[in-house]
């Protein structure tokens, strides 16, 4: 089946045509067939990239209205002559990226209309991402009218966590009523790479206790207890847990209070400051991208380093209490940009775990880059990974499961 995989942001989208069938699941050998981008839609020089397997990477700036242009462009490189698809219509199936699923939806599914009331309603929660979520869906719906539609959410994973987990402190009614509650992001990602630790090794997810770290520009940790999220770092919004690129991770809500009475935009000037203006940015005045701090903290800048001391210590902090959660977990998994590409932030990271056996193999975790690969010595009491993610594979492969009614695993 040939899944075209959707993933619409406020200004960007992300696609993929992939080939996927119960056999190619089966040996791992899905074939992406052409990839691509628009970065700032809505823009006069929006910028699309866009690559055919085997092929150049072509590249180009023009101007792009909106999703549905986007999706078009998409299309009209897709089926272009000698493209990846001869027709639009060869593409049987079109898969979403959807960020909030709420309490509504435990894994992926087919969207018939009761599912896009559910998600346009459950936009209130995530009035950033599902409205842009679905303006790919009603695109998509309108240029693909035979191919069926599958949401695939970042929270369904994580609607196994137990209520210990997922309630806060506050009033009952607040839950019940507004949903206020922990519900985790990432989880298509913690999900792939947990399956994939487990097929390396030719085992189950349901074999394991493991941690699994996505680390990219959002960061989050999840404790995954025999194929079951019980605990991620993520809350109600993807701000808390760990430090990130923009966003604080866990702080004192008495210290927002603080801010947003003297700030005199509000909420909304708060809401710019915790996505946009916090985390790596924040404590060093930058853009908030790993690599930029690193070169600067190995330059001597003394923010640059704190920054980085920070983000570590968070890691370490969620993996200690995951661990403690879980009671012992037979491996920890690293993934996202940094997880899968900066040998001394994992170094880092793993100095701090000493205490659950892990001995890093320092020559093997600096060609870790990009590639399965574990980082800790044969006689690490923990053995510690690197798992590239591939969330897109994912969405292409619940998509298929969906319409053929196959469970997912
Ligand atoms: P997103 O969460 O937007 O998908 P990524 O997973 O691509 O983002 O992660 C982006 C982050 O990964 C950035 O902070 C970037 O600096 C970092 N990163 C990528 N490669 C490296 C590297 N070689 N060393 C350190 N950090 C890296």
């Amino acid at each position: 089946m040939r899944v075209l995989v959707l993933n619409c942001g406020s200004s960007s989208l992300k696609f993929q045509l992939i080939e996927t069938s119960r056999e190619q699941i089966a040996q791992n050998n899905d074939r992406v067939l052409a990839h691509g981008a628009v970065e700032r839609v809505g823009s006069d020089d929006a910028k699309f990239t866009y690559q055919m397997a085997g092929r150049e990477k072509e590249e180009k700036q023009q101007a792009v209205k909106d999703q549905k242009q986007a999706i078009q462009l998409a299309f009209d490189h897709l089926t272009a002559p000698g493209g990846a698809l001869s027709h639009p219509q060869d593409v049987e199936a079109v898969g979403h990226r959807i960020v909030h699923g709420g309490e509504a939806f435990h894994e992926s599914v087919i969207i018939d209309d009761r599912v896009l009331k559910d998600i346009e309603k459950l936009s209130d929660l995530a009035p950033l991402h599902n409205p842009e979520n679905l303006k790919g869906y009603y695109a998509s719906r309108e240029l693909l009218p035979d191919a069926k539609q599958v949401a695939v959410f970042d929270t369904s994973f994580h609607q196994t966590m137990p209520p210990r987990a997922y309630l806060y402190g506050l009033p009952y009614e607040f839950y019940e009523r507004d949903h206020i509650r922990k519900y985790g992001f990432h989880g298509t990602s913690h999900r792939y790479v947990s399956w994939r630790f487990a097929m390396l090794h030719q085992k189950k997810r349901a074999d394991y206790k493991l941690i699994t770290c996505h680390l990219g520009n959002g960061c989050s940790v999840c404790a995954i207890d025999h194929g079951k999220s019980i605990d991620t770092s993520m809350g109600f919004t993807p701000m808390d847990g760990l430090l990130m690129g923009t966003r604080p991770g866990e702080i004192d809500p008495g210290a927002v209070l603080y801010l947003a009475q003297r700030d005199p935009d509000g909420a909304q000037g708060m809401e710019k400051l915790l996505n946009h203006k916090a985390g790596l940015a924040g404590l060093t005045n930058s853009t908030g991208d790993m690599r930029d701090i690193q070169k600067r903290s190995a330059e001597g800048d003394q923010r640059a380093r704190d920054a980085v001391d920070v983000f570590c210590y968070r890691v370490i902090q969620f993996i200690g209490s995951y661990a403690t959660v879980l009671n012992g977990a037979d491996a920890i998994l690293f993934t996202g940009g940094i997880g899968e590409n900066s040998s001394e932030i994992r170094a880092q990271v793993c100095q701090g775990l000493t205490w659950l056996g892990v001995e890093l193999d320092a020559a093997a975790n600096d060609q870790a880059r990009g590639k399965d690969a574990r980082i800790t010595t044969e006689a690490s009491k923990t053995p510690v990974w690197v798992i590239p993610t591939d969330e897109e594979l994912l969405i292409a492969r619940d998509t298929f499961r969906c319409i053929e009614g196959i469970p997912h695993p």
